[in-house]
């Protein structure tokens, strides 16, 4: 036989591993040259690897720590928004089932009792600009905020003025607080706030 490795002729010992054939001191990791003979290995496009060079070259990563992804849980996210420089522009990615977290709170997208997924007994996230926020933080940090009462604006109507966003419950009379019946409103000279005509008026004898 002939060794894999340096194809000269094996007059002593072989080894046989990966349907071939193998000097002993030939089968080692192509990677950091241990051997290979007595422990385990993984086999790549048709060499040899130690354990810790094959999850170190080939393993998937998990995003969080960058460490490989051995024999642990993960999850596999694919999301076109994950893509850009952050990745490589691919839009897939791995996480640690405990890594998988908000960028913002940190609380894990997954029940570590429950089985990895992300759809079946995970919570809900949102990418945003290539990192996973929980729905609540997702709201608080990148949705507009409202002018009136300060708070964001997450769903449902938004009314712009006074280059400004609001709730349309938040956008009334700064005076009186009820809101607008019309379409038109007056704006306080000095304080630059809504006011409907009546109160308005009031406003400007005072
Ligand atoms: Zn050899
Ligand atoms: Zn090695
Ligand atoms: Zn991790
Ligand atoms: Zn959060
Ligand atoms: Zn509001
Ligand atoms: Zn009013």
């Amino acid at each position: 036989a002939s060794c894999a490795n340096c194809r000269k002729w094996i007059g002593g010992r072989v080894v046989h591993a990966m349907d071939t054939t193998w000097h002993p001191s030939c089968f080692v990791c192509w990677h950091c040259d241990e051997h290979l003979e007595h422990v385990a290995f993984y086999e790549h496009e048709g060499k040899p690897y130690c354990h810790f060079d094959y999850h170190e070259l080939f393993s998937k990563r998990c995003f969080h720590c960058r460490t490989p992804i051995v024999d642990q849980r993960f999850i596999t996210i694919n999301d076109p928004e994950l893509g850009g420089e952050n990745n490589g522009g691919g839009g897939e990615r791995c996480y640690h089932d405990l890594h998988f977290f908000c960028a913002n709170c940190g609380d894990p997208f997954l029940d570590p009792k429950a089985s990895g997924s992300v759809r079946f007994g995970g919570r809900e996230f949102v990418v945003h600009k290539g990192y996973p926020y929980c729905e609540k933080c997702h709201v608080n940090l990148h949705k507009p905020r409202c002018k009136g009462c300060k708070k964001p604006i997450a769903t449902g109507d938004v009314i712009t003025a006074l280059k400004s966003k609001w709730h349309p419950e938040c956008f009334c009379c700064a005076f009186c607080n009820k809101p607008f019946e019309s379409e038109s409103f007056f704006i306080g000279k000095s304080d630059g706030k809504p006011y409907d005509e009546a109160c308005y008026r009031i406003k400007l004898r005072s």
